[in-house]
């Protein structure tokens, strides 16, 4: 009764009687939106730390797919919605005002450099809203974006992602094209870097303009500032000043999805700082609601000055939502996150390619801040996805969460209040595990 795969089911003898029992119900009832990589029935967290339903004990380097920023149970947070709580948990932002949606406006405000925000629930509706805005301030409908690109599964953001055919297959979509990535491990277009002269950004110029969609058909190129769900893919530093310009050069909105990478993710708020570049319009989601559903669109007031009413929703701003997440922004504000993150980031990566030497499995290394892929390849560098879920498998067993992504990566996005302890122990154990999943 369980929607386990078969290489997972052994992994039932690793957890307890009880999370046995439950995934050994129909497990089946609920439809899952992703293959679930672990048996694993969760019950509480604090920090970096979960505990199961049995009571053991997990490092999670993957901070609940990049959402737990500031750790779970966070003091702050949780007081945060604690007082919120005893006031009232939803009033509509469409037609009342609140203080917690209006401070956390403007604290996004204070962060971004935005002049206005959209709130809703989820990434995937970040990227939608930014999408019907592009079409609305723009009055075209022509959409790019990149090859490996994950922008949601709604149907307008589905139409901009384009990692794994079984997610477009069977839906319409709007009119897109799709520019090649910086993918410079396996450069799309054969070239090295930096000799390349970044020839994949220019392509969206030289190419995709003539062959593809017109500047004066485009609404907006959508990008990721790092793929995330694409395999954690970094670009160059020059990457997204190329796109820049190719966008202001051909009066085309630049969107930066930042759905995955934002909220101090990478060490700034905003993912693209890292790059000097500045997109009209920011999507975030995932770390925003510090585990509530919370999104925001994000653009300057003469941007986004679409009368009240073309676009809107019911749960947008909650309040309860509204007050952890910021609660949350101000705590990993206060707490020197930037330094932090970039500092844990080079520990992890140096730690990481270490293991290169005895792993020649690991093929790349790769990161930003704490957002970090390990691309695991045959001898001859192509990918390896059965040894990944190798090594995704004896990490569980360790007591380690890690996630793929990509073809055949496995991404680090730990909580980043993660201690050093629990760090070195995570990465003790992932060595443990590159061992046994290589032996
Ligand atoms: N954009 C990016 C960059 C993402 O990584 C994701 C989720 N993985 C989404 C959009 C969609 O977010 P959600 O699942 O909250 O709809």
């Amino acid at each position: 009764g369980t929607d386990l795969d078969e290489e997972k089911i052994e992994l039932l003898d690793f957890v307890g009687p009880k999370a046995r029992e439950i995934i050994g119900q129909d497990c089946n009832i609920m439809s899952a939106c992703a293959a679930r990589p672990y048996p694993l029935v969760v019950d509480s967290a604090k920090g970096s730390i979960i505990r199961d339903i049995d009571g053991k004990e997990y490092i999670d380097l993957v901070a609940g797919i990049a959402v737990m920023n500031a750790g779970y149970s966070n003091p702050e947070v949780e007081a945060a919605i604690s007082a919120q709580l005893e006031k009232m948990t939803h009033c509509g932002y469409g037609d009342f005002f609140a203080e917690p949606p209006l401070r956390l406006a403007k604290k996004l405000e204070k962060l971004s450099g935005y002049s206005k925000v959209f709130f809703c629930n989820s990434g995937t509706e970040a990227v939608e809203a930014a999408i019907k805005l592009a079409f609305w301030k723009t009055n075209r409908q022509g959409l790019i974006s990149f090859y490996n690109a994950f922008h949601g599964r709604t149907l307008g953001s589905l139409s901009l992602t384009c990692s794994k055919v079984r997610q477009k297959e069977h839906f319409p979509a709007f009119r897109t094209a799709h520019s090649h990535y910086a993918y410079c491990y396996r450069c799309p277009l054969k070239l090295e870097y930096p000799s390349c002269g970044i020839e994949c950004g220019k392509e969206l110029e030289n190419l995709i303009f003539r062959r593809d969609l017109s500047p004066e058909d485009t609404a907006a190129v959508f990008v990721e500032p790092v793929q995330g769900e694409g395999g954690y893919i970094v670009p160059p530093p020059e990457f997204h000043k190329e796109v820049r310009q190719i966008c202001t050069d051909n009066d085309v909105l630049l969107v930066s999805d930042e759905v995955q990478t934002g909220c101090f993710r990478t060490g700034s708020f905003l993912a693209l700082e890292n790059f000097g570049v500045r997109a009209e319009i920011s999507c975030l989601a995932k770390a925003l609601g510090a585990g509530l559903p919370m999104g925001a669109m994000l653009a300057d007031r003469e941007l986004m000055d679409w009368p009240p009413g073309v676009h809107s929703n019911t749960f947008g701003g909650n309040l309860i939502a509204s007050a952890a997440s910021l609660a949350s922004l101000e705590f990993l504000e206060r707490e020197n996150t930037e330094n932090r993150v970039k500092e844990l980031g080079s520990y992890i990566k140096q730690r990481l390619e270490e293991l290169q030497d005895n792993f020649p499995c690991i093929g790349d290394v790769r990161g930003l801040g704490l957002m970090i892929g390990l691309e695991i390849v045959k001898p001859d560098k192509s990918i390896d996805p059965s040894t990944r879920d190798k090594i995704l498998n004896e990490a569980f067993k360790e007591k380690i969460l890690l996630l793929p992504c990509g073809d055949s990566v496995i991404r680090f996005s730990p909580p980043l209040v993660i201690t050093a302890e629990e760090l070195d122990l995570g990465l003790e154990r992932f060595e443990r595990v590159m061992k046994k999943a290589t032996a």
